[in-house]
């Protein structure tokens, strides 16, 4: 009988290690997925405004030549400095 209750012990212990296993390597699956979309968001194109050297996202800022800027008033300022 002390046989048989060792097999099933060491059975049910397989079964948890098992178990616990597998939740680690759903975990570590979805950490991993969640650090690429947050490597996305990095990614997306920022671009540094030329006067105040703010980033912000290429969709958002406005474009002059080969310069980027945070906003319009921005532009303006810095085309008045170097005019
Ligand atoms: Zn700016």
């Amino acid at each position: 009988m002390g046989l048989i209750r060792l097999i099933i012990l060491a059975l049910v212990i397989w079964m948890l290690w098992r178990l616990v296993n597998n939740i680690k390597a759903r975990l570590n699956g979805k950490e991993k997925s969640a650090n690429q979309s947050d490597n996305k968001i990095e990614q997306s194109n920022m671009v540094s405004c030329h006067y105040c050297s703010v980033h912000t996202p290429e969709e958002d800022a406005i474009q002059h030549e080969q310069m980027w800027f945070c906003n319009t008033d921005h532009k303006e300022k810095y085309l008045e400095d170097n005019s």
